[in-house]
């Protein structure tokens, strides 16, 4: 990441490494949070609420308690929401208003702080994969600002498979130049996993999901 940085003459400062833990165990999240790592992403809420439940009693054991954020970086079903919003500090994968409800709803309940959001686009146009349509966001985003529960962070994207992350993030940038021009706060742009993560950079990314470049290869690989 620095690397990536310097080619592109941008501060590491100025990103947010996730460390996207799936298919890890707690243990492996203990220790990236002892290095300061607090930045832990999942994406799939079954094993997201198991792992932030355990991390959560080994953490209690140690002197000093950070505090880790959980980033919930998958798809996610509205029903979910409840669940979800027990945790997580933050949702990258917001791409309809059914959800963008469900989830203020949920944090309204809780009577929680407000939860991070980011609107996932869909840059290959691909429905089964997430995110809403380039022409879909301001609508989305509008909807998530007029919640209070909810804070709008900016934009998220998958690089599609097979093609040029290049290409994919700088229209995601431009997706992301889009929703700051009606929402300023909105800078964020979560783009990049282990395999593109210079490109992202490149791109402007300010939240990098990073899992096998520095956990190891996954046995079995999550959508
Ligand atoms: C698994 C996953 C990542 C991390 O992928 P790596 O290739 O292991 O870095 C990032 N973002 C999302 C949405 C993921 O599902």
């Amino acid at each position: 990441m620095v690397d990536a940085c310097a080619a592109v003459a941008r501060d590491p400062r100025s990103i947010t490494l996730i460390a996207v833990t799936k298919t890890y165990p707690a243990s492996d999240a203990a220790t990236l949070v002892g290095l300061g790592l607090l930045d832990l992403g999942e994406s799939r809420d079954q094993e997201a609420v198991a792992k932030a439940a355990e991390l959560a009693s080994l953490l209690r054991r140690s002197v000093e308690v950070p505090v880790p954020r959980w980033h919930f970086v998958g798809r996610l079903q509205s029903r979910k929401a409840r669940s979800v919003a027990r945790y997580a500090h933050s949702v990258h994968s917001v791409d309809r208003t059914e959800l963008i409800e469900g989830l203020a709803d949920a944090v309204g309940r809780l009577g929680r702080s407000p939860l991070e959001v980011f609107i996932q686009v869909s840059l290959d146009g691909d429905p089964n994969r997430g995110g809403a349509v380039i022409g879909g966001l301001g609508a989305l985003a509008d909807a998530v600002s007029q919640r209070q529960e909810l804070r709008l962070r900016g934009v998220m994207a998958v690089a599609p498979l097979g093609g040029d992350p290049d290409e994919a993030f700088s229209r995601l940038a431009e997706a992301s130049a889009l929703v700051c021009s009606q929402h300023p706060d909105a800078v964020a742009i979560s783009a990049g996993m282990s395999a593109d993560l210079e490109q992202a950079v490149k791109h402007g990314s300010t939240h990098l999901r990073v899992g096998s470049a520095l956990l190891g290869r996954r046995r079995e690989v999550f959508g």
